[in-house]
This record gives structure tokens, C-alpha cells and sequence, in this order.
């Protein structure tokens, strides 16, 4: 063999040994779809999936399953037909509103074609202190400013600016090129919000612009927003409560219309209905070139489903209300946060005015009672109800309205504040984590397992550490988001980055 034929014969081998195995293994990253378990069908699962379908889905071939262990889609956002007669329309029993700056909330409706509403009937607000109306609105704006003018002083005109820049922090969480997330610390600290997660409310804004302004105007608000008084929970609570007031809508035939539709576009997605998920396992493969591959074991109530393994696993759901038995994670507890119980009565009917001392002509349409210091007047210093609001009026002259409060109404209450009534729908959720100040190193991981430099491949996620920033439908929306883009981010690793389509936004062509 002359030398000429030698240098091809190598040639010839080094192409079959060393490239070959290279092309391998992108063949295997290309085709081999990669699992993702999803555990929650509301705001935060359905998202997720339309995020990832979306971009990683573009990319690298992925396989993903919705476990839901109710028979619908929404988790706390869904309605109920008024009256149990759907003919009468549908009224929210859990997440009811959002707000302009709600981005994937409005774009959604958009783009998917959902006619909004405007919540409630035209609302006048009242304050209630078990006594009487300490503010109300009496429906003309000029007015109602004047009157808030004397009697919180320059507060009311001040605040809009205050609050402003601190919406405006808080929206650069939708910029296309920010880095994802990995700890709650980091994006409270991008969005520099650290000062007003770790104080109350009552702590932080009573010395800006004084007691009765906070006492009563934002604490009305976090309230009716979050059932919390403003010495309880955090500062950036109470103020995503007053920017409820730029405008409150809701999707005509639910919001969970959206939470639907986010997953009927989600491309290669399984959806499993009435599956609760019992328990999730680690395990290690290895695959053909000795890598230790981490995955996880799904098991639930179907054993039929049992035995599937995920490489992702994203947990969309409170932990504490999944009761899910996750073994590779030491002491779970940690990660659980308590939260506050809402007590839902709807309730069609006539509504007694003269509980509040009024007539049906000057009665305010939407309650909202004190809390926290301004209790006296109530029994037991406590008040029977915190919202009382009437949503619509009924061809028969009915009220339908939706009270809010965080013990149940009783008969007796009903009796007291209606003349009577047709139909009573009681529900109460666990509504959102107890918004306590919280402290850098208290909040909940995001990655519960695996996932980090040394793990190429699985992970456990929490969608809804988030919560304890701030609970509400568009953030566990931003929250599927930011998972899917750490999920992109790790798979489309250098070797792919170029084949890999950009994040873009998450809607991708929707
Ligand atoms: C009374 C009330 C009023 C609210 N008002 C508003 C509002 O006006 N505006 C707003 O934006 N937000 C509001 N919220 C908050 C909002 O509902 C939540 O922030 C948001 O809906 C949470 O979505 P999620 O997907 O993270 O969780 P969820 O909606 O709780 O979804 C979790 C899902 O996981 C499922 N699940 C749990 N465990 C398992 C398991 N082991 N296996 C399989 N599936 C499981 C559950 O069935 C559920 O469907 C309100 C909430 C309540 C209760």
C-alpha cells in the first residue's frame, strides 16, 4: 500500500470513528423527543405548554403531558351558571379580573378571538366600618375627587405618580432579551423590588402618605384584591391591588377560556383529565456514551398512566394542595407556603339596603368593609364579610351578587342582608399564600430538583413559587414563561444554538 492510499485509509477512518459518533449524537438530541410531565391545567400548567410548544418546541422534537386531577381546565380560575341555569349567563367563582398592563392576558383574548367584559355592573364603591360609609363614590369622578382630596389630603394625588414607576420596574419583566430567572431573590432584586416585598404595607407607605389614606384606600384594595389587611401583607401586594383600579376586565365566557386554548395550541401535548399525580421518583439512565441522564417516574391515580418517565417535570400547582410525594426532595416543606382561605357566596336575590342604612336608590353597589385598625364597629372586632358586590341585575329584578369573605357567611348574615333570596352557591379556596413580608433567603425554589451545571438533562420545576411575590392569573402566565425560556435556554445549548429558533416573545406565530 503506497503512501497515498495510507493517508486515504486513515483518512477513511478518522471519518467513520471520530465524525460519525458526532453526528450521533445531534441525531439523538434532534429526533429523540424529550419528555415533559406538566402537573396543573390553570393559568400556570396550560401557559407553560403554549410557551414551550411554542419555542423549544420549534427546535428540539418534544413530547408533553398535562396531568389534571379535576375534569376540567382553569385550576382557580372557573365559572359557575348563575342560578345553575346557564341560559342566565356564568359568573366567576375564583380569578376574576385583569388589568391592561396584564399583556399576556389581553393578548391572548386578542389573538385567540375572546370577546372581553367589563366585570361589574357601573360600580359605586363604598367603605364600610360596620357603622358607616367612611368614603363613597357617588359616580361623578370630579366630585368623587374632591371628596378624596379633604379627606386624605394631597395622598390621593400624590400616589399615581409613586405608583407609576414602580408598575413600569415591574413591566420590564417582559422584554424579550431578559435572562430568565432561576431564584425569586434575583428577579425581586432586577426589578428592584426588595424593599417593598420585605416590609407591610402599613410599614411602608403609612409615612408617605399617612393612616387614613392607607387604612383606607389601599387597604380597601388589598382587601378586595387578596382578603389582607395592610399590616400584614407586603408593600408590592397592596400596590398591584391599587393598580386593579386602571380597569378591570374578564373574558365574556370565562377566563379559563384562555387557560383552554393555550393548550389545544400546544403542539404534541397530551392532556390527562381527572389523573392526579401521586408521587414523583428520580431515576438515572445511562445512555450510549456512559452519560448518567436524570429522569423522573411519574405515578397516579390511573395506573394505566403509571410508569411514564419525563425529563421535565413542572409542577403548577400550590405543593401543599398537590400533595404530590416527591421523594428526591429532602424536606418539601420548606417550599410550602400557607395560604388564605376565600369563602365565595353567590347569591341571587334582593339585597337589604337598610343593613347599611340606606335605601335601594343611594346604597353603594360595591362594599368593600375596614379592617385592621378600624374594626370597632364590627362584633368581635371582626367583619361578617370583606367584599359585597352586585355583579348584574336579572330580568325578575334579582341581584346577583358575589361576596368575599374569610370565615363562611352565615344564614343568619344572608338573613340580615337580604329580603330574600333564590339561590346560594358556596365555595372556599385555598385563594393564595398568606402575603407576609418576606426575606431573601425565605422564598421557594424555583428549580426543586436537578437541573443545574453538573445535570444536562432533568429537572423539577415550581411554577408556583411565584405566588408568594404576588399570586394572580397573568403572573403564573409570566412564571410559564420564564420556565419555558430556562428550559430553552439549557437545551438549546451551544451545540444547537444556531438550529434552535429564537425565543422571540413565547407566542411564536399565534
Ligand atoms: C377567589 C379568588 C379570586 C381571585 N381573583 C383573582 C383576580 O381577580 N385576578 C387574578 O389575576 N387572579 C386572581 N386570583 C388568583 C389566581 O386565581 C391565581 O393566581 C391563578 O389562577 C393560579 O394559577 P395556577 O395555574 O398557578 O394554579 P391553579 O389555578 O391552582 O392550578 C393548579 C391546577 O393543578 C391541579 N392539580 C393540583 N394538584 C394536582 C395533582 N396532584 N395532580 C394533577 N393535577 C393537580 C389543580 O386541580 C389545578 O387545576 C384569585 C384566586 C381566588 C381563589
Amino acid at each position: 500500500m503506497n503512501i497515498q492510499y495510507l493517508f486515504f485509509f486513515f483518512f477513511f477512518l478518522y471519518i467513520v470513528y471520530a465524525e460519525i459518533p458526532i453526528k450521533q449524537v445531534i441525531f439523538q438530541e434532534k429526533r429523540t423527543p424529550k419528555k415533559i410531565a406538566i402537573i396543573g391545567g390553570g393559568a400556570a400548567g396550560s401557559s407553560t405548554a403554549f410557551w414551550l410548544s411554542n419555542t423549544v418546541g420549534q427546535s428540539i422534537p418534544i413530547d408533553m403531558t398535562i396531568y389534571e386531577k379535576e375534569g376540567r381546565i382553569g385550576g382557580r380560575s372557573t365559572v359557575v351558571p348563575i342560578k345553575d341555569t346557564p341560559s342566565l349567563g356564568h359568573i366567576e367563582l375564583g380569578a376574576s379580573i385583569f388589568v391592561p398592563v396584564n399583556y399576556n392576558m389581553m393578548n391572548a383574548s386578542e389573538k385567540f378571538g375572546f370577546p372581553l367584559k367589563r366585570l361589574t355592573m357601573a360600580t359605586k364603591l363604598g367603605i364600610w366600618d360596620g357603622q358607616s360609609f367612611l368614603f363613597e363614590e357617588t359616580g361623578n369622578q370630579y366630585w368623587d375627587a374632591m371628596k378624596m382630596i379633604w379627606r386624605y389630603g394631597l395622598a390621593p394625588l400624590k400616589f399615581p405618580s409613586y405608583l407609576q414607576p414602580i408598575i413600569d420596574r415591574f413591566l420590564t419583566i417582559y422584554h424579550q432579551d431578559k435572562p430568565p430567572f432561576s431564584t425569586l431573590s434575583q428577579i425581586v432584586d432586577q426589578l428592584n423590588l426588595t424593599d417593598l416585598v420585605n416590609k407591610t404595607a402599613s410599614d411602608h407607605l403609612t409615612s408617605l402618605f399617612g393612616s387614613a389614606f392607607v387604612n383606607e384606600m389601599i387597604q380597601s384594595a388589598s382587601r378586595g384584591n387578596y382578603g389582607q389587611d395592610a399590616n400584614i401583607l407586603h408593600a408590592f401586594a397592596a400596590l398591584v391591588s391599587m393598580s386593579a383600579g386602571s380597569g378591570a376586565w374578564s373574558l365574556e365566557d370565562g377566563n379559563y377560556r384562555i387557560f383552554e386554548e393555550f393548550i389545544h395550541r400546544s403542539h404534541n401535548t397530551q392532556l390527562l383529565l381527572n389523573t392526579k399525580v401521586i408521587s414523583i421518583d428520580s431515576v438515572y439512565e445511562i445512555d450510549d456514551h456512559n452519560n448518567k441522564i436524570q429522569q423522573y417516574k411519574i405515578h397516579t391515580s390511573l395506573s394505566e398512566v403509571d410508569d411514564e418517565l419525563y425529563d421535565i417535570v413542572i409542577l403548577a400547582s400550590p405543593l401543599h394542595l398537590a400533595d404530590i410525594d416527591i421523594s428526591c426532595i429532602q424536606s418539601p416543606k420548606e417550599y410550602e407556603r400557607e395560604y388564605h382561605t376565600v369563602h365565595v357566596t353567590l347569591i341571587a336575590g334582593y339585597p337589604d339596603p337598610t343593613y347599611f342604612g340606606r335605601t335601594e336608590n343611594d346604597v353603594p353597589t360595591s362594599i368593600i368593609t375596614t379592617g385592621f385598625p378600624l374594626v370597632d364597629h364590627f362584633e368581635n372586632q371582626t367583619s361578617p364579610f370583606t367584599t359585597f358586590t352586585r355583579h348584574m341585575i336579572l330580568d325578575n329584578g334579582e341581584s346577583v351578587v358575589k361576596m368575599f369573605s374569610s370565615k363562611s357567611i352565615s344564614d343568619q348574615d344572608l338573613t340580615s342582608l337580604f329580603v330574600n333570596t333564590s339561590w346560594v352557591y358556596r365555595h372556599a379556596w385555598q385563594a393564595f399564600p398568606k402575603l407576609f413580608p418576606v426575606d431573601q433567603e425565605e422564598w421557594p425554589s424555583i428549580i426543586l430538583h436537578g437541573f443545574d451545571q453538573s445535570n444536562t438533562n432533568g429537572g423539577i420545576f415550581y411554577a408556583n413559587a411565584f405566588e408568594s411575590v404576588i399570586s394572580t392569573m397573568e403572573t403564573q402566565t409570566l412564571m410559564g414563561q420564564n420556565i419555558a425560556k430556562l428550559i430553552y435556554d439549557h437545551w438549546c445549548t451551544d451545540s444547537l444554538r444556531e438550529t434552535c429558533v429564537p425565543f422571540g416573545d413565547g407566542w411564536g406565530t399565534h
